[in-house]
């Protein structure tokens, strides 16, 4: 790979490849006007646990609310968070999936069952997903953001939604199980904690599940946790997070993921 490619996403980190630490990426997904209130509580939470990066994932236009770039107030704190070590990850455009008429049962599954009429991404056409992701793009940058990633809901992103991505210049994406670096074609294993909440069989499941996952993880590079704005609302829930942030804290650096793949490739260039 090329150096001009090894440093286009964070200059500093081309220096910096080996030695370090394992990472904690923590995502807070769903930054939307609608969610800015749990988003603010969430974030001073994960700052006073050590927490002061992490990959946001905002919706450009959450369930068609209106343009997330028309509220100035946002976009100064989304700025302020860029400053401070956050990062801009574009998630989505409209964040639902209007259901169509001819699903199969698996598609059933995915997008309803999976995911609460969340999947945008999961089947749309290559040309309507260029569309979203480009006027994401060029609307976060004329609002002063620099978006290097993008995450579909749910993590569910067809091949024609990633082709489309790759081609609106994004540098990489992640899926329910991986980190995709769609510069360099590198796929890299790293499954993330995640709870869904939306009933109590959903709740214990998830603290059940994501307490075995965090030990299954001990000793991988990448410990990836992603957090809803609802999670914080349902205290078991919130309690495992951050109990488990605080454990990941003593022997992983906090990063994002545009700084992990940064890293990652100066480490396949090696
Ligand atoms: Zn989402």
């Amino acid at each position: 790979m090329s150096t001009a490619a090894v440093t286009a996403l964070s200059p500093i980190l081309a220096a910096a490849a080996e030695g370090e630490r394992p990472s904690l990426v923590v995502s807070l997904h769903d930054v939307a006007p609608a969610t800015h209130a749990p988003c603010i509580r969430i974030l001073d939470e994960l700052h006073r646990l050590g927490i002061s990066c992490t990959s946001l994932l905002v919706v450009p236009n959450y369930h068609r609310d209106g343009e997330l770039v028309a509220n100035r107030e946002i976009i100064s704190w989304l700025r302020e968070l860029e400053a401070a070590g956050h990062e801009t990850v574009i998630h989505g455009y409209f964040h639902e999936r209007p259901i169509s008429e001819r699903e199969t049962l698996r598609d059933r599954f995915m997008t309803r069952v999976y995911t609460n009429r969340e999947g945008e991404f999961y089947d749309l056409s290559y040309d309507e997903a260029f569309r979203r992701i480009s006027t994401a793009r060029e609307q976060f940058k004329a609002a002063g953001l620099k978006p290097h990633g993008f995450i579909a809901p749910a993590w569910l992103l067809s091949i024609e939604g990633e082709r489309a991505a790759r081609d609106c210049e994004i540098e990489y994406t992640t899926r329910l199980a991986s980190v995709r670096d769609l510069r360099a074609g590198n796929t890299y294993s790293a499954r993330s904690l995640v709870y869904s909440v939306r009933t109590g069989w959903r709740r214990s499941a998830s603290l059940a599940w994501n307490a075995v996952l965090f030990r299954r993880c001990k000793y991988a590079p990448l410990l990836r946790i992603s957090i809803h704005p609802i999670d914080i609302e349902h205290r078991e829930v919130w309690q495992q997070i951050t109990r488990l942030i605080s454990a990941a804290r003593a022997n992983r650096e906090p990063t994002t993921y545009c700084d992990w793949v940064a890293r990652a490739r100066v480490n396949a260039s090696n």
